[in-house]
């Protein structure tokens, strides 16, 4: 499988996903990975986190990813499983709390590496119709006390 590569000095951009399967599913991220690349010819994100809070790497920071359409280049993307009600009607926030843990836990871990990195959800980007991650990561940030980019980084409430 050819992934083009990333210069990971040019990483600035953080951007949330959810898979888009319905709440309470299991969903490993190995399956997530397959259905990428059957679709997309690779995997998409940099990170799959599973319903266990289990986060699992599914490439590496120096991988282009496919997850955001035009703007994958420095670009890491991080994917949740779930994203829909269990009708699989509507868009809605399925997170587990271990999900919640693992993703602040991530995007700490981001934004001590690159103090300037941007976190926003896949629907922040402009011409972005779709309701992914199914949260508002804009809100999730400021709960958190997690503010934009200062010198030095700030880092997630643990
Ligand atoms: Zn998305």
């Amino acid at each position: 499988m050819q992934i083009p590569k990333m210069d990971p000095a040019g990483i600035r951009y953080l951007t949330i996903h959810c898979a888009a399967t319905p709440e309470g599913r299991v969903h490993r991220a190995d399956e997530i990975t397959r259905w990428d690349v059957d679709r997309f010819g690779q995997p998409s994100y940099h990170h799959v986190i599973e319903l266990s809070g289990i986060a699992v790497r599914t490439l590496d920071d120096d991988q282009r990813g496919a997850h955001t359409g035009g703007h994958n280049t420095g670009n890491i993307g991080i994917c949740y499983v779930g994203g829909m009600d269990a009708a699989m009607k509507k868009p809605k926030d399925t997170r587990t709390g271990a999900q919640k843990q693992a993703l602040l836990r991530l995007i700490g871990e981001y934004r001590a590496r690159f103090p300037d990195i941007v976190v926003r959800g896949h629907n922040e980007w402009p011409g972005v119709t779709k309701a992914c991650p199914s949260f508002s990561v804009r809100a999730m940030l400021k709960a958190e006390g997690i503010g934009e980019p200062a010198p030095g980084g700030l880092k997630a409430k643990t």
